[in-house]
């Protein structure tokens, strides 16, 4: 099953119960429509006080849709292939 921020399965993920998105998980999936998204990386980075944790987590779990105020692929940033995480 592919991880998402609704589901925390992890004590270490504690942190999510902080996430600014809770209950708005449709909005950060991938198919969210490109207003929905862009309203989504705004919540995260004007109002998440978890941002650093959700980047790690993303990245660690090959996140896709949106997290950390940034539109993933598998954990890496979608169309910015040079800046991608590792
Ligand atoms: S940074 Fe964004 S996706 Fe991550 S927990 Fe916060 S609001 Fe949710």
């Amino acid at each position: 099953m592919r991880p998402t921020l609704t589901v925390i399965v992890d004590p270490a993920d504690r942190w999510m119960s902080r996430a600014a998105c809770i209950g708005q998980a449709p909005a950060y999936d991938e198919t969210a429509t490109p207003w929905e998204q862009r309203k989504a990386r705004q919540l995260c980075l004007t109002s998440c006080p978890v941002l650093a944790e959700c980047r790690e987590w993303a990245r660690r779990t090959k996140f896709t849709g949106t997290a950390a105020g940034e539109t993933l692929l598998y954990g890496r940033r979608r169309g910015h292939p040079e800046t991608a995480a590792s």
